[in-house]
């Protein structure tokens, strides 16, 4: 049986059901760096590199015919994590179940206020596997849509191009944007901008970092990034 857990961004929110599952596998297997998050389970772990993504999938599937693996990503296995590849290269129709996980932009989200308690749109700026043109368009049409917009993968060491197109995009908007690195983690740090001066935390901005651009109704409030649902207009409160 292959188990493809969430393991939550964030140590303090690992589900129960995920702890349960990890307590029991025969063999974990993960990214090189998130061994760290797994190794208290006292498990062989099997791990390997960035873009190795491929190799660690078939290496779970191959182990699952006789063993209870699981195959673990941050956050939800299934947002921009190994579940669909894990599904699309199961040839031998190993049973495969998905474990969800608290997502990076719940745990920013609630770490800012209230940012996406309205409708949004959930974006990757990671072109590896996804079309420049095509991350631009989605961006253009869901800001031309007034959703709140949940950006992941926004800079990575060699790939800033695409923030920074975003970012000038941005300048010509007056919206509230919030910046939440490593969150729900001890280092956390978290900045509330105008999307104009977007531009200007470029350097603060890396890959473990969210951000979350308001549509034209957020507001601040006390400090906090807050989506309004529209109760106060609708009830006159
Ligand atoms: N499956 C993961 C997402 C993996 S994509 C999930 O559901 O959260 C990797 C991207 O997620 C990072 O580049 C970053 O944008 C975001 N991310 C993951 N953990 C994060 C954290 N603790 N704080 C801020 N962003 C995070």
């Amino acid at each position: 049986m292959l188990y493809i857990v969430g393991v939550g961004s964030g140590e303090r929110y690992l589900t129960k059901e995920a702890e349960e599952i990890l307590n029991n596998v025969d063999l974990i297997v993960c990214y090189t760096g998130y061994k760290k998050y797994v190794e208290r389970f006292n498990k062989p772990i099997y791990t390997t590199g960035m873009k190795k993504e491929i190799d660690r999938v078939k290496k779970a599937l191959e182990e699952a015919k006789d063993k209870d693996v699981a195959l673990v990503s941050t956050g939800d296995p299934g947002i921009y994590g190994l579940a669909s590849l894990a599904f699309e290269l199961n040839k031998d129709n190993i049973d495969i179940k998905v474990i969800p996980g608290v997502t990076a932009c719940s745990i920013a989200a609630a770490s800012l206020g209230a940012p996406i308690n309205h409708d949004f749109v959930v974006l990757s700026l990671s072109d590896l596997l996804t079309p420049r043109e095509l991350i631009l368009k989605r961006f253009k049409l869901a800001l031309e849509g007034d959703y709140i917009i949940c950006l992941y993968n926004p800079i990575s060491k060699k790939r800033k191009e695409l923030f920074l197109e975003i970012a000038n995009i941005l300048k010509e908007k007056d919206l509230i944007v919030g910046i939440v690195k490593h969150a729900g983690r001890e280092k956390e740090e978290k900045r509330i901008v105008n999307s104009k001066d977007l531009i200007k935390y470029i350097d603060f901005i890396d890959m473990n970092t969210i951000i979350i651009v308001g549509n034209s109704k957020t507001k601040l409030v006390n400090n906090k990034m807050i989506a309004p649902r529209g109760y106060l207009d609708k009830y006159k409160v």
